[in-house]
């Protein structure tokens, strides 16, 4: 027989304090007789939220299990509050076949620490020249239902709408990576004044701002779904702003987004130390920036926060800024950082909190069936419970992630996850991998 857990004076997204009891793995009431027997968790203080689900997950495996393998990406996310991730598809070989995303799969349940959704490859080997067997990745055990070249842009206007179009047979979306290529060649930095002084090549905003700008017009036009990746500029934002007041109007409108948790606190001014561990891409933008995300994901013009979690080996990211890897580590800290940054500031509640960073992006991924419900009687039992007073100095050596390479290190954040529920089954308690 499986535990059951009666969590005592917890509070319900910021609500009034009540106890859940979660027992064959949905959430039943805290006053029913059948508590009888439970383990007794005393919340009070704690907030529960419903099991955070991430749309933009690298797990590395297979290929580069080095960096990071589906069991030890799934126990950092489970740490994190997760209950499910969406893996991206840029693995070694390259997530584009049935065959690769069934692995991907499966590899998520044997280590049972948070569901894996596998995100499917748009073009064959993310190369960018020829549509990937999208209808065979859909129509597999995997069931995918998002598609990405994500490290890549698929910049091709011809294949991005051709992809858009072929997605809307099993209701999937296309999720973009935006960055024109021919802008972005050996960039380094975001291109403005400091990337000068400093001696790096740009990425200029306008790279990402025109492949959003050409994709929500060809989504349109094909009236399919488009989700567009770590937002990180004003203009971006703006763009989008626009995008979804035309949908408002007009259903043949369909476009969210995204934007991560580095982006809304940390900025370009960090590329003046020379430490790679600020190189991401897109990369780390202006003050000005900064607060145009937090600002659009208040209300609304960003959907969701996703966390882009990038790990890379030591190697890869403990050398010269040129030489280094791209990407940062993410799962752990985000919901310290999105208390931080939006929940401290009064940019958001709770239940905004839940909204960015559970049901809306369990909807867009279509697995809101199980994910991103409500913490409510009768809904599938993954949980978390938070206490936002906590306060913690990030160590990278306590993390469940094989890297290392958080932009965090030393700095103390706000919350801590105390425990993560999936389906009623505790991933961790009391802080620690169970
Ligand atoms: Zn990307």
């Amino acid at each position: 027989m499986s535990t059951s857990y009666l969590i005592k004076n917890v509070s319900v997204l910021g609500g009034e304090p009540t106890d859940l009891l979660l027992k064959d793995g949905v959430i039943a009431d805290g006053a029913d007789a059948s508590a009888d027997g439970a383990e007794v968790i005393d919340a009070t203080g704690l907030i529960a939220l419903p099991g955070l689900v991430d749309l933009h997950t690298h797990l590395r495996e297979p290929g580069r299990e080095d960096a990071e393998t589906v069991e030890t990406g799934t126990q950092a996310a489970a740490k994190g509050g997760y209950t499910a991730v969406h893996a991206m598809a840029n693995t070694e070989p390259v997530a584009d076949t049935a065959g690769v995303v069934e692995q991907v799969w499966r590899l998520g349940r044997e280590a049972g620490y948070c569901d894996v959704f596998p995100v499917g490859a748009v073009t064959v080997g993310l190369q960018g020249e020829r549509l990937a067997e999208l209808g065979a990745m859909a129509d597999s055990a995997a069931r995918v239902r998002v598609f990405s070249d994500d490290g890549k842009c698929v910049s091709d206007a011809v294949l991005m709408r051709r992809a858009l179009e072929y997605v809307k047979a099993f209701d999937g979306v296309v999720a973009q990576h935006a960055q024109e290529p021919r802008l972005t060649e050996g960039a380094q930095m975001n291109e403005g004044e400091l990337s000068g002084r400093l001696g790096l090549a740009g990425w200029p905003a306008v790279a990402e701002e025109a492949i959003i700008a050409r994709d929500v017009l060809l989504a349109e036009h094909v009236g399919s779904r488009l989700h567009v990746c770590h937002v990180s500029t004003a203009g971006s934002v703006e763009l989008i702003r626009w995008a979804k007041g035309k949908a408002a109007k007009d259903k043949t409108w369909s476009v969210t987004a995204e934007a991560c948790p580095h982006h809304l606190l940390l900025t370009d001014e960090l590329a003046a130390t020379y430490d790679p561990i600020y190189k991401v891409n897109p990369p780390l933008r202006s003050a000005a920036d900064v607060e145009a995300l937090k600002a659009g994901l208040a209300d609304g013009t960003i959907d969701i926060v996703a966390t882009d979690h990038a790990p890379h080996p030591h190697e890869d990211k403990d050398c010269e800024w040129a030489a280094a890897a791209f990407g940062m580590l993410g799962l752990e800290t985000a919901l310290s950082i999105v208390q931080q940054t939006m929940v401290d500031t009064g940019l958001l509640d709770w239940a905004g909190v839940a909204e960015r960073m559970s049901a809306a992006p369990a909807r867009i991924g279509r697995v809101s069936d199980q994910h991103g419900r409500p913490v409510a009687v009768g809904e599938p039992a993954n949980v978390v419970l938070y206490d936002p007073a906590a306060t913690r100095v990030v160590d990278p050596a306590e993390s469940a992630s094989l890297s290392r390479n958080t932009p965090y290190r030393g700095m103390e954040l706000p919350g801590r996850v105390v425990a993560t529920f999936l389906r009623g089954t505790a991933t961790v308690l009391d802080g620690k991998l169970q």
